[in-house]
């Protein structure tokens, strides 16, 4: 719009009535949230911007294209945009991400997330897992001092599958086998107590010292204390790695002991457990294959860790640990 016809149009804005306001703010309002993501995406993305193919640093601007600066590397000649290579790439609809992203930040579930933000609930749905695939990944480097251990089952669900690998169960069915089973998906959290938290879904029944090897170990500060439950893949765990190790009997009825180290006990990752379970029912069942999305999402709602939808954005691109 040529200037002095916008001037005009400013000049007539304040004869509008208090229901026109409204529709004309509601009008702009896709592209408030277009213009606010596009700095956003540029802001996050535009230090250590590099060629997604060949992760060259240098690149000239060249042209825009779905309302995002496009770049052409100087090494490869390949062109690309700042969600090219991330979970965000070739979603549309921009102007209403930071609508869902407060969806997210506010738990909803998919059809009231979709109907806020105006989008059908497939999309909601597939924008969850997108948004979601790297917030997943935003864990602390290391556990310290006291680390608490436990894993916690979930029944194991192909929501969402044209070919389940078993029998169907009847809506909120029951595992068929009693105790721990391949029909039970099993989650292993553990948590020091400065709060920091790590999970991993380590499949299908019971937990084994490989899956602590794989997803503890790595985590564990060398001077940690591991305090689990009566478990035995815990000792075989510490003793094969050299891990100091204390054991709560709760099956005895121990549900702390003191020590010189500190209160022994497993009730921060239990309550942490619970936290989940309770969050969780919301969603009314979650496909197994998607339940690494919902501990990554439960881990930056729980303590509010992440309270704005900016911080959201950022963790979304990867750039975790902030
Ligand atoms: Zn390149």
């Amino acid at each position: 719009m040529k200037a002095p016809w916008f001037a005009q149009l400013l000049d007539q804005l304040p004869l509008l009535n208090q229901l026109q306001r409204q529709q004309l703010l509601a009008a702009l309002h896709p592209a408030g949230g277009l213009d606010r993501v596009v700095a956003l995406i540029d802001e996050i993305r535009s230090t250590g911007r590099r060629c997604p193919d060949c992760a060259c640093e240098r690149c000239h601007r060249h042209g825009r294209a779905n309302d995002l600066q496009r770049f052409r590397c100087c090494a490869c000649g390949r062109t690309f945009n700042d969600l090219t290579g991330t979970p965000l790439a070739r979603l549309r609809h921009k102007g209403k991400w930071l609508d869902y992203l407060e969806t997210v930040l506010d738990s909803r579930t998919v059809r009231p997330a979709a109907k806020r933000v105006g989008v059908h609930r497939n999309t909601a749905f597939r924008w969850r897992h997108r948004f979601l695939e790297r917030v997943k990944h935003d864990r602390p480097a290391r556990l310290a001092g006291i680390v608490e251990a436990d894993e916690t089952f979930l029944l194991e669900s192909q929501k969402g599958s044209r070919k389940l690998d078993r029998p169907p169960r009847k809506r909120g069915g029951r595992a068929a086998l009693r105790g721990i089973s391949h029909h039970l998906d099993c989650i292993l959290v553990a948590r020091d107590r400065s709060g920091q938290t790590i999970d991993a879904v380590t499949g299908r029944g019971a937990l084994k010292v490989v899956h602590l090897v794989t997803h503890l170990l790595p985590k564990l500060d060398p001077e940690a204390l591991l305090v689990s439950d009566a478990n035995a893949a815990y000792p075989a765990f510490a003793r094969a790695h050299g891990v100091a190790h204390q054991v709560v009997n709760l099956s005895a009825g121990e549900r702390v002991r003191n020590s010189v180290e500190g209160a022994i006990h497993v009730q921060n990752v239990n309550a942490y457990h619970r936290r989940f379970r309770e969050w969780l029912a919301r969603f009314h069942g979650v496909a197994s294959r998607w339940l690494p999305n919902y501990l990554g999402w439960l881990w930056a709602l729980d303590g509010r860790r992440v309270t704005s939808i900016e911080q959201l954005l950022r963790i979304a691109f990867g750039v975790i640990n902030t």
